[in-house]
């Protein structure tokens, strides 16, 4: 693998609750696999997982991210945000206000983003990106009421919306890549912002069996996800794991190089005509996650 010339974020990083490296050696662990910058998520709220003996309030949590990415430039603190609490609005505006660059949402399965449109509207209000979950989850909360891809249909109408959902919704990749082209579809009708943008995070989700074929189905089914495509790793701020990511990389670059050859190739054909699939890793690991975070 060579990514020397490759700029790589990392659009998917977690902070749990405990032991954290400082933000030095989680800076020089990324650094060393080639990883420039990236997203990492705040705490989550005490409703979706309580962590014994840890301050899980809303301002905490936003707090301590805003704080620990202070020193992590490159880094952009997200707050993970529980929209089922009675203050998430003004929880929203905290974080703005605070400098948070965007939320994370995860529906665990109490809660369906069908019954808080408001409050994600809210978030559009804002300017700021919105990650979404999709897919099944680890822990024991249902699934697949609020996670499958299609649920996220509930969020057509929200104007000027910026949102990603991510896992490809293992094991609802097919549906995933259904959902993105509706949201395609839908842009641009009814004016500039009257539909979201939909971007793809392709963090795993996918165990290494399905990653090959989800990839070339997300690239290859004929819709231009190109422009909306970024990469991430799901890993954990508090213990990065540099030789992990190098391994995730490499096995992703080897598929997209694939993906190219055959896109060239002309191996899949549609009478509709097919995206072009050149030049994928730039926009995969570094163009699309600036363009989704405004960054420069
Ligand atoms: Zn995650």
């Amino acid at each position: 693998m060579n990514t020397d010339n490759l700029e790589i974020y990392d659009g998917h990083i977690h902070t749990q609750g405990g032991p954290c490296d400082p933000p030095e050696v989680f800076l020089e662990k990324a650094h060393s696999c080639g990883i420039a910058g990236g997203t990492i998520f705040s705490v989550h709220s005490a409703k979706y997982r309580p962590i014994p003996n840890y301050d899980q309030r809303a301002k905490s949590r936003i707090d301590w991210i805003l704080e620990y990415t202070s020193h992590t430039p490159g880094f952009l603190p997200y707050f993970f945000a529980d929209l089922s609490d009675a203050d998430i609005l003004e929880q929203i505006e905290y974080a703005r206000k605070g400098g948070i660059r965007g939320y994370k949402v995860i529906c665990d399965g109490d809660y369906s983003v069908g019954d808080h449109l408001e409050a994600i509207a809210a978030m559009a209000e804002t300017g700021l990106p919105v990650m979404f979950h999709s897919g099944v989850d680890n822990y024991p909360h249902l699934s697949s009421p609020n996670n499958r891809p299609i649920v996220f249909e509930k969020m057509l109408n929200i104007r000027g919306l910026r949102f990603s959902l991510a896992h490809l919704g293992w094991p609802w990749c097919d549906e995933f890549i259904g959902t993105y082209a509706k949201f395609v579809f839908a842009q641009g009708m009814d004016g500039p912002d009257a539909h979201p943008s939909m971007y793809v995070d392709i963090t795993p989700g996918t165990p290494g069996i399905y990653r090959r074929e989800a990839l070339r189905k997300l690239y290859l089914t004929g819709y231009n996800v190109r422009p909306r495509t970024f990469w991430g790793t799901d890993r954990i701020v508090n213990d990065y794991k540099p030789d992990l990511a190098r391994r995730m990389i490499a096995r992703d670059i080897a598929i997209i190089d694939e993906i190219e050859r055959d896109a060239a190739a002309g191996v899949i054909t549609d009478p509709y005509g097919m995206p072009k699939n050149e030049n994928l890793k730039p926009a995969l690991f570094a163009e699309v996650w600036k363009a989704f975070n405004k960054e420069p």
